[in-house]
């Protein structure tokens, strides 16, 4: 399906993974490790996702870096092997779902292929900060390996960057695809700490206007950030496109809100939206066309996404 038709984000990976019992809570890879250790559970939770009416579903490359397979004693062609498999579990499960269907379906779902921040990568919750000491050239160089193996993988339809914290690192993604390097579409999304600015400080407002002058950008987004923060962050990038006279989808997939426990590594369950909670704030965003594409992000579930893309999809 075009991207422009989208309408639902699938929900939490790695809570998710966790919740089924096999927790990557603090694990350097969080849910990539699954990519080695639990493929076919991964495989279900995408399915579950398709299932659930997810438009677009996100591997669970997120964290996956080559600098901490090395480190915990992968060779490169190994490494290499095990990011395509992330992508590629996400295709199998959507073949399998189009299969259940008879292949009669009109507008066949996505696969995302997603990629953390830098943060991520240091696996100790930077990404709710944003501050690291990397140049834009050092974050360029960490970047652009990755995408390149998404642009490889013929089953990514669509590149996830995701959770994004810091505008130097927006700025060292605008340079990559600018630069022409990477072919694949993608869009864009900013963990935010507040109403109006990002978890590095940076107003989520000069991040929106930096993003409409990358043509590779088919949207801009807001993922795990609180649900209490989203409406007002949707209205500011409405306002900044409308001042720009430039239209970009604009994508809301916040977290369920819950506090985030840096000591465990993960976010402390029931302290955040309710089910009903969260899908009613969404899907008003929606049908008042704040943003057209919603889903969610940490500690949803396919059930919640199930409840949305009911209403959503009606
Ligand atoms: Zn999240």
């Amino acid at each position: 399906m075009d991207f422009s038709k989208c309408k639902m984000i699938d929900g939490a990976l790695g809570t998710e993974i966790s919740r089924r019992g096999f927790s990557v809570d603090g694990e350097v890879l969080w849910s990539a490790k699954a990519i080695l250790e639990k493929p076919e559970l991964l495989k279900q939770i995408h399915y579950d996702y398709y299932l659930a009416g997810a438009d677009i579903v996100v591997s669970a490359t997120y964290q996956f870096t080559f600098e901490t397979m090395k480190k915990i004693g992968f060779e490169k062609d190994k490494s290499i092997e095990l990011f395509h498999k992330g992508i590629d579990l996400v295709a199998e499960a959507r073949e399998d779902y189009l299969k259940s269907l008879n292949y009669e379906i009109e507008n066949i779902p996505l696969v995302g292929a997603s990629i953390g921040s830098y943060a991520a990568f240091l696996a100790d919750g930077s990404e709710y900060t944003g501050f690291f000491n990397k140049t834009k050239q050092e974050l360029i160089d960490f970047h652009l390996e990755r995408l390149e193996l998404c642009c490889e993988n013929p089953n990514t339809d669509i590149i996830a960057l995701e959770t994004m914290p810091s505008f130097l690192e927006a700025e060292a993604l605008i340079e990559i695809f600018n630069s022409g390097k990477i072919s694949k579409k993608a869009y864009i999304s900013f963990a935010c700490k507040n109403k109006e600015q990002i978890n590095d400080g940076t107003l989520f407002a000069d991040c929106v206007k930096i993003c409409l002058e990358c043509d590779n950008f088919l949207a801009i987004g807001i993922n795990c950030t609180k649900p209490e923060f989203v409406p007002n962050l949707v209205d500011i990038a409405n306002e900044v496109m409308k001042k720009q006279k430039k239209q970009k989808i604009i994508m809301c997939y916040p977290n369920l809100g819950n506090i985030w426990d840096s000591e465990k590594q993960t976010f402390l369950p029931d302290s955040g939206f309710s089910e009903n909670d969260f899908v009613s704030l969404l899907h008003n965003l929606f049908i008042n066309k704040k943003c057209s594409i919603v889903g969610g992000c940490c500690s949803t579930t396919p059930e919640i996404i199930k409840k949305l893309a009911e209403l959503v999809k009606k």
